[in-house]
C-alpha cells in the first residue's frame, strides 16, 4: 500500500518544517498545531492521516464535510474545523457537526451558531475571519471592525472566541507580506489582552508557514503538502 507511506513521509516532512521554523524563531515546536485541511479529499485519507496521529481536520464545503463526518463517526476524538466561507442557510448543520468553526465575519451568523449549537455539546471554539490584504476573493473583516465584533461574540452564550484566522495573500511583495503578518500579529496579542480564552492565532498554509511561525502563529492549515494537490 503506498498511499499511507506517501502520506507518513508527507507528514513527517510537514513536521520537521514546523519544527525548524520554530527553532528559527525561537519557540516551542509545541506552541503551533497543526490543522488537516481534507477538503476535497475522501474519508480513507483522513483515516490514514488519523492513524498517522493527526487528530484536527479543516473542511470548506459543508456539504461534503458533514457527509465524511457521518461517515468517520466512529473516530471520536476527531476535532472537525470549518474553515470556509459560511452562509446562513448552512449554519445549523456546522453548529451540529463541527468543534470549531474558523471563518465567522459577521454578527449574523456567530448569532445564528451559538443559537443553533446543541446543548449536550460543548460551546462552539470560533475564530474571527480577518481579510488582512482586503481582497475581493477572500471572506473576513477589515481589522478596524475586529474589536466590535468579538465584543458582541463575547456575549453569545454557545460561542467561545478563541483569535483570529487570516489567508494573506499569495501575490504581494515581501514587503507587503511582512506587514500583512506584522498587523496579525499585532491585533492577536491586543485581543489576547482583553479576552481571557484567546490564545489562537491561525495562520500559515503549505506556502507560507515559516513565515507565518515566525510571525507568532499558533495554527497552521496545511492541505496541499500533506495530501497533495487538489482538483
Ligand atoms: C484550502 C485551505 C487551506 C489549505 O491550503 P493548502 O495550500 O492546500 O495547504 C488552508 N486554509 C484554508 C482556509 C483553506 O481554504
Amino acid at each position: 500500500m503506498a498511499q499511507p507511506l506517501a502520506l507518513k513521509t508527507q507528514l513527517a516532512s510537514v513536521e520537521q518544517q514546523i519544527e525548524q521554523a520554530c527553532k528559527a524563531a525561537q519557540r516551542d515546536p509545541d506552541s503551533v498545531h497543526l490543522i488537516a485541511v481534507s477538503k476535497t479529499k475522501p474519508a480513507s485519507m483522513v483515516v490514514e492521516a488519523y492513524q498517522a496521529g493527526l487528530r484536527d481536520f479543516g473542511e470548506n464545503y459543508v456539504q461534503e464535510a458533514v457527509d465524511k463526518i457521518a461517515e468517520l463517526a466512529q473516530y471520536k476524538d476527531i476535532n472537525w474545523h470549518f474553515i470556509g466561507p459560511l452562509q446562513s442557510n448552512k449554519t445549523r448543520l456546522v453548529a451540529e457537526n463541527f468543534a470549531w468553526v474558523q471563518s465567522i465575519d459577521r454578527l449574523k451568523i456567530a448569532r445564528r451558531l451559538s443559537e443553533q449549537r446543541p446543548t449536550h455539546l460543548p460551546p462552539l471554539q470560533v475564530l474571527i475571519q480577518v481579510n488582512i490584504d482586503d481582497e475581493s476573493s477572500k471572506s473576513g473583516i477589515a481589522l478596524e471592525q475586529l474589536q466590535e465584533l468579538a465584543a458582541e461574540i463575547d456575549q453569545l452564550p454557545q460561542l467561545t472566541l478563541r483569535g483570529i484566522m487570516s489567508i494573506p495573500s499569495a501575490n504581494a511583495s515581501e514587503q507587503q507580506q511582512q506587514q500583512s503578518f506584522n498587523a496579525l500579529a499585532e491585533a492577536f496579542h491586543a485581543l489576547q489582552q482583553e479576552y481571557d480564552n484567546v490564545d489562537t492565532l491561525s495562520l500559515g498554509m503549505s506556502n507560507d508557514m515559516a513565515t507565518a511561525i515566525q510571525h507568532g502563529s499558533t495554527m497552521v492549515r496545511v492541505g496541499t503538502s500533506l495530501f497533495g494537490k487538489r482538483q
